[in-house]
Order: structure tokens, then C-alpha cells, then sequence
């Protein structure tokens, strides 16, 4: 499966801007003597393509950061832009209908349907958006689970669930892929095929893969390092040469 480039209804790429664009977003949760400020002022532009990884302690933003680029909730300032959609300014409608056909979830629980099949799983998101159901398939190929299409959650390692729900997120087709401590819950081994199916998604897929964490080795085969600190970018690091997945290490 490779993401096709979309145009708009002027006929221009999308992609010819930045994919992702936020303009001095803040987000504050609670109000007088309780107010956190989990973001205060992120500018960031991301190019389409790109591995990045966002890194920052416990409590410096990054599943506030994921949820507003993601249309889970919105900015309480600034602007957020996603392939041409207003994300700040949309109503409910809108958020879902962006959600539905720009963006795959990847959590760090993978919360699969225990009574479907890993296939099962994987269709269900399909038909959801009306993609044909070979696509199901297709994704669980991707992240080389096709042999075990009619296997349940419960007979798959932590890894390998990991992977049917990043066939789930990669079988809605989006540009853009959204990982929140995907790797969390794993042994080095298992995270580093979950970090390998991401990976793919983006170099052979062509999808923008954003991946926050806390933990710093993953940092090793991003494209572009941000870190996150108290909720301000405090550092935004192109590497030049990203390492494979296999040889990431923690
Ligand atoms: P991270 O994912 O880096 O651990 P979060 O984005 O989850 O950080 O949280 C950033 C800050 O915002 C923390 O201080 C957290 O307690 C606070 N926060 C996050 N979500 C909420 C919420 N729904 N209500 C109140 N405070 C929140
Ligand atoms: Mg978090």
C-alpha cells in the first residue's frame, strides 16, 4: 500500500507546503489557581515524509501535543493546520470527519476487539471508511502479520498486537500517522518490530509518521528530533544519519 499524494480542490499538492503547521499554540487545562499550561507557544512546521520524533519528560506535553494535532481536542490558543485542514477553528463535525480520513492512532495499548481476529480488527476499521476489504489484508501484510490474519489478540504477543493496530491505523490510507509511546509497553526486541512496521509505513508508504516518547534511543533513527520541555520546544535537531530500526537500542 502506498499513500497517493492528494490534491485539493484547486488542483495544487498538498504536500507542496508544510503537512503539519502550528502557529503559537497553547493549551491550558483547569482554570485560576489550578491552570496547568501543558503547551505555552509551539511554532512547528513538519514537511510531509519525515520520521520525527518528539522526546520529553513525563508532563512536558507530548499526548497534549498529539490530541490537538490529532483533533481530539483543540488549542486554547494559536493555530493548527493539518493537509489544508483548519484544525482550530472546526466544529465537531469537521474534527471527525479529519480524524476519519487523515490520521492513524497508534497508543500504547493497542486496544484491539478481543473477540475479532487480528483480520477482523483490521477490516472493521476498513469498512468503517468504506476501503475495500482487500485493503485489510493488505495492511496486515505491510506489517508482516499476514500469517496470522485469523489469530485473536489473545494468541499474539504484546509486539505483534502493536502491529495489527498499526495495520489498523495504515488501512484508513492517511498521510499522517500518530504514535504515543507505541513502544511503551514492549521489550527491546518486540519495540524494535513495532519501530520497523512504523518505519515502513514511512520510507516505503510515504506517510509522515510522528512519534512521541520518553525514551531517547528511539531518537536514533528519526529524520528530525524535537524535544519537549514544560510544554515549550526547547530543541528541533535534523539528523543526518538516521540508524535503522534494528539497530535502535535501549
Ligand atoms: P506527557 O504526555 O508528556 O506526559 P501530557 O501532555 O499528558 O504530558 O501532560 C502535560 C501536562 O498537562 C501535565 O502537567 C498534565 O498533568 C496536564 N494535563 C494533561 N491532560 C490534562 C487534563 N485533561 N486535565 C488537566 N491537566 C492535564
Ligand atoms: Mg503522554
Amino acid at each position: 500500500m502506498k499513500y497517493q499524494p492528494r490534491h485539493d480542490v484547486a488542483g495544487s499538492r498538498v504536500e507542496d507546503g508544510p503537512l503539519v503547521r502550528l502557529d503559537g499554540v497553547t493549551k491550558s487545562y483547569g482554570s485560576g489557581e489550578t491552570e496547568v499550561d501543558a503547551l505555552r507557544g509551539i511554532d512547528l512546521s513538519v514537511v510531509a515524509g519525515q520520521f520525527i520524533v518528539v522526546l520529553g519528560p513525563s508532563g512536558s506535553g507530548k499526548t497534549t501535543l498529539m490530541n490537538l494535532v490529532g483533533g481530539i481536542e483543540s488549542p486554547t490558543a494559536g493555530a493548527i493546520t493539518v493537509a489544508g485542514h483548519d484544525l482550530a477553528s472546526a466544529d465537531d463535525t469537521a474534527l471527525t470527519e479529519y480524524r476519519r480520513t487523515q490520521l492513524g492512532f497508534v497508543f500504547q495499548f493497542f486496544n484491539l476487539i478481543p473477540t475479532l481476529t487480528a483480520l477482523e480488527n483490521v477490516a472493521l476499521v476498513a469498512e468503517l471508511v468504506g476501503a475495500p476489504e482487500e485493503r485489510a489484508r493488505a495492511a496486515l501484510d505491510a506489517v508482516g502479520l499476514g500469517e496470522r490474519a485469523d489469530h485473536f489478540p489473545s494468541a499474539l504477543s504484546g509486539g505483534e498486537q502493536q502491529r495489527v493496530a498499526i495495520a489498523r491505523a495504515l488501512v484508513k490510507d492517511p498521510p499522517l500517522l500518530l504514535a504515543d509511546e507505541p513502544t511503551g509497553s514492549l521489550d527491546l526486541d518486540t519495540g524494535r518490530q513495532v519501530l520497523a512496521a512504523l518505519h515502513r509505513a514511512c520510507r516505503d508508504g510515504g506517510r509522515t509518521v510522528l512519534l512521541v516518547t520518553h525514551n531517547s534511543a528511539i531518537a536514533a533513527m528519526a529524520d528530525r528530533v524535537l524535544r519537549l520541555g514544560s510544554g515549550s520546544l526547547v530543541d528541533d535537531e535534523v539528523v543526518a544519519h538516521p540508524v535503522p530500526p534494528e539497530e535502535v537500542h535501549w
